[in-house]
Formats: structure tokens, sequence, C-alpha cells
């Protein structure tokens, strides 16, 4: 028998629509490049969303067309997220920071037919243009009096498009299982690989990071998304607000200046933020040398990479929660979150710093398991290191126009490519990629947790660890360290010694090399393929 439910389509139309109906007065405040501090309301958003999507339908594009965005956190981005997925086209976020022949690849391969950018991307974009024949038009997303001079032929002003469009716009109903979003993985090797989002997919996952445990999003909350909205649709923010009706605070291209960050959440009462560890140790840089403190800020999601002990506690010092998130661009992209904080009481002062800066529990929606090399599922008893996997129905089946591979390997499940312990409690810790995992003489060393602990050390600004060849144990864990500009003094035998009783004895890196800078990738984290390749020559001292 079947149930006596209305089935009504889960489309992210709804929640644009919900937004304007109930959450209308609700503020957006956005800085961009011409103007420091724009801010309108939902109501005005959504209008201005419908006058884009009826100038755009003059296009002639087809249903599930793909329109390509090469832009910061703001308004007109968000306008282009909903102007563009609820007329029935992608909305394909492309993330700046990529190599130009991954931009002219990833643009090719989605088949973008108009590209909306930022005015910071058009030097950019008239040097790829050439080579992305298929993309008609290129939007410039600022109005006519800040339109930069340009020789792109096919160049358009945002403001004048959404000036010819018609409020009167009528949103077309959709299948909820069409793609409305599309992300490129930022592979370190091969192509990247594009992850198709439905408006199903997209619902549900913004429904769960709203939960309490989750982000814990409210009408009475003030968000900031400091990640990008290129980066895994910022985590859902864009939709989880609306939804909520939270207030939000966009911070353009400025997201990685801890000065304007600190004085966004002090004007605007941010309380609630997301970012990537290398932000935060950005706005906690800040907040020591200036003296400021965040009252507003209640708590901020550490996603991305792996949280150091250092950015959670300085958090503490300012009355700050931090839970760390664990997810991936194929999750949508949360798949398990750390809200330890509200149990601290349970726990030693010791486990509980462990605790913390575990990836957190599933959260309801995804399922996940750890497996050994023959696909063998291993016990949650917090020890054992397996392959992760993980299901559910925000979580990619397969890769955009691209043959199943590896990750899809067993129906019905999504192989991370991390390698994770999970305790009987269901916290899951990520001890590395796959591919990062040092095996010493057979075992496994997690470079993660060897990282953490040199990030503790008050000398080290960065650390990265990368399993490097070793004659006898075919790979031994390297250390390499950014000294503070204040720890310029911090010497290698210093540096191990801080090993001592923190790890056992054979997980101690075998040396450590001091480097001015780490190299990153273009989603801000360590890439350790460039770092394994500059330390290629390298040979442990005495062999
Ligand atoms: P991306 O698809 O670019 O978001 O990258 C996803 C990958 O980032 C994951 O597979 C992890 O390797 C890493 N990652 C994300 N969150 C965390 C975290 N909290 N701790 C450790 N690694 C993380």
């Amino acid at each position: 028998m079947q149930g006596l439910m209305m089935n009504m389509p889960l489309l992210i139309t709804e929640i644009m629509q919900h937004a304007e109906r109930v959450n209308g007065q609700q503020e957006i405040v956005s800085v961009t490049r011409d103007n420091p501090r724009h801010r309108y309301t939902y109501r005005e958003a959504f209008a201005r969303a419908r006058k884009l999507a009826s100038a755009v339908a003059e296009w002639g594009l087809a249903r599930g067309d793909r329109i390509g965005t090469l832009a910061w956190n703001d308004y007109r981005h968000l306008e282009t997220y909903y102007g563009s997925a609820c007329s029935g086209y992608v909305c394909h976020t492309i993330n700046p920071r990529l190599f130009p022949e991954q931009l002219v690849y990833i643009i090719n391969h989605a088949e973008d037919r108009y590209i909306f950018l930022d005015p910071d991307f058009l030097p950019l974009v008239e040097k790829l243009a050439p080579e992305c024949p298929g993309v008609k038009g290129w939007v410039v997303l600022t109005d006519e009096a800040n339109m930069p001079a340009t020789e792109l032929a096919s160049a358009i002003c945002y403001e004048t498009l959404v000036a010819g469009g018609s409020e009167d716009f009528v949103w077309p109903v959709l299948d909820e299982n069409d793609a409305c979003a599309l992300c490129y993985t930022s592979g370190t090797t091969g192509h990247p690989k594009g992850v198709l989002y439905s408006h199903r997919s997209t619902m549900l996952h913004a429904y769960a990071t709203m939960m309490p445990d989750a982000m814990g999003l409210s009408a009475s909350d003030v968000v900031l998304p400091i990640v990008p909205m290129f980066h895994v649709n910022a985590w859902g923010n864009p939709y989880s607000c609306p939804m909520a009706g939270s207030k939000m605070v966009f911070p353009g291209n400025k997201m990685g200046d801890g000065e304007t960050l600190a004085n966004l959440i002090n004007e605007e009462g941010v309380t609630l933020s997301a970012g990537v560890p290398t932000v935060w140790l950005a706005l906690l840089a800040h907040l020591k040398t200036s003296g400021k403190t965040v009252e507003t800020l209640k708590r901020v999601v550490v996603g991305g990479a792996a949280c150091p002990l250092s950015i959670a506690e300085g958090f503490d010092a300012y009355g700050v929660e931090s839970r760390i998130g664990w997810g991936m661009t194929e999750m949508s992209p949360l798949g398990s979150i750390n809200a330890s904080a509200d149990q601290k009481d349970r726990y030693s002062a010791e486990e509980y710093s462990r605790l913390r800066l575990k990836a957190g529990r599933p959260i309801f929606g995804v399922e996940m398991k750890i497996v050994d090399d023959e696909g063998n599922e291993l016990p949650w008893d917090g020890k054992a290191y397996g392959s992760l996997k993980v299901r559910g129905s925000w979580i990619c089946s397969a890769y955009f126009k691209r043959e199943a591979d590896g990750a899809h390997a067993e129906p019905g499940w999504f192989e991370t490519g991390d390698v994770a312990t999970i305790d009987p409690e269901g916290y899951m810790a990520i001890t590395d990629r796959t591919k990062d995992v040092i095996k010493s003489g057979g075992e496994w060393i997690s470079s993660i947790e060897l990282e953490n602990v040199a990030m503790s050390h008050p000398k080290v600004a960065e650390a990265a660890v990368i399993g490097h060849y070793h004659p006898k144990w075919s790979e031994r864990p390297l250390l390499i360290v950014v000294r503070k500009g204040d720890g310029q003094d911090l010497t290698a035998e210093e540096m191990l010694a801080w090993f001592e009783g923190k790890v056992a004895t054979w997980w101690k890196p075998d040396a450590v090399e001091f480097v001015a800078e780490l190299p990153h990738g273009a989603t801000g984290k360590i890439h350790k393929v460039s770092l394994r390749e500059q330390f290629q020559d390298y040979s442990f001292p005495g062999l």
C-alpha cells in the first residue's frame, strides 16, 4: 500500500520561493569590486534572479545546457546560481585558481555555453577565450559604470542584461532529478572530473547541513560563507541560508584577508562561518596582531583539510566553537561533522583534544564503512585503518561524461580515496589520502597525525609530512616546516624532540627540512604531489 502524501518535486526553486515569501526582509551583504558593502534583501535578490532568467531565456539555450561561473562569493553570483539552475540550465562553478590549461579543459569538457565572470578574471578570460570556441558569450558581473575595457567581442555587462529582463518570469516546473549544478574536482593527477548535482540531491544536502549537530543554521544566524561558491557550492550555504532565513555576508575576493574577515564579522554581527584551515589561520593571526575580538561569532566550521589543534584552541580563546567537517566535491560536500564540544564534559582534557580533531560523525543520510585491501569491512574500534567508502542521496554515482573508474568499482558505494578509522561512537578520523599514506616497513603511518603534532609547536606556521624513500623501510616520514616569523630560531633537533611522547617512536619523522613556503593547490590545500617532486632527490641524513 502506498502512502497518501503529495509528491512534490524537491527543487531548489522552492528554496528561493520560500525565502522570498517568508524571509523576504532578510539581508544579503556582499563585498564586491564596485561596492565594498552592497546590501539588499532576499526579496530583491530573487526578483533579480527572475529578471536574469527572463533575459537569459532569450539566448535560446536548451534544458540542461551549462552556464559557467568564474566568480567570488557575492550577490550576483548567488543570483546566477538560482537564475540559471531554476531555469533548467546547469550552473557550472569553475575554480579560477586552477591552471589555465585545466580551465580550458573544464570549460570545453562541460560544454559551457555562456560564462559569468567577475571583472577580476577578465585578463585571464581574454587569454582563454580563443581556446573555448563553444562559449557564445562572457557576462561580466558588474554595471556599465564599472565595466572594464575589453577586446573580448562577446562580452556582456551583467547589470545591463538583468535590466532588460522581466520580474514576471515564471519558473518552469522541473524534474527533481534534473541536474542543477556542476563542479569539477581539482584532482592532483589526470584531468579534473565533473560532479553533477541534481535539484533533489542539493535540496536534501541543504536540509541535512542545517541540523543542529551539523552546521545548525537558524533564522537568527548571520552566516559568512568564506568557503568559495566555486568550491562545492560553498558547502551548501547558498541553499541552506535562504532555507533557514539566515542573513548572509559574502566576502567577495577578500576571503583570504584576515582583516576584512574580522571587520565583516564585527560590523555585520556574524554568528556562524565556514572555511578551510588556511583562512582561519589568517583570521586568527590578524586577531592576535590587532588585538581585536569577535564577540558575535558563535561557531566556525573548519573543513576541506585536516584542522590543527592550534586553530581549535585559537578559537577557544575567543569563545568560538570550532567544528571540524569532512566531505568532498563528490559528496555535495558534507559527510561528517564533529560537534563534540557539546559533550566535552564526558572526556578528560587529553581525550577531548584528541577527539575534537577527528572528522566527526556521519550526518544522517551518509553511510560509511572502512575496508581493507581485499574489501573486507573493518571494525569501528578507533584503531583499524581502512579505505573509506560512502553512500547516500547526495553522493555522486558517476562522473560527468566519463567511464566508471575505480572510485565506483563496488556497486552502490563511492570510494573516497581517504584512509580513516572509525571509533565505536561513530567518530571518523581521516589519517591520510590513500596516495599520501606513509608505508614504513609495511606498516602505515598517518601523515595527518604527524602534521598535527608539528603544527602544535609554537614556532611552526605550517607543516607537511611526506613519505620519502628509505632503503631499509621503503618509506619514512619527512617533515617539511615553515617557521613562524618570530620562530626563525627553531632548529631541527628542537622540532624532532617535540614528537617525544606524542606519537609512537617509530612514527617520529626521520628528518625535518625548513622551507619559506609550502605549495598549495587550487582549493588552498597543501599540494603533496609538488612537495614530493620538490624533494625527490633528497636523501635522509646519514644514508
Ligand atoms: P575536495 O573535493 O576538494 O573538497 O577534497 C576532498 C578531500 O579533502 C577529502 O577526500 C579529504 O582528503 C580532504 N578533507 C576534507 N575535509 C577534511 C578533514 N576534515 N580532514 C582531513 N581531510 C579532509
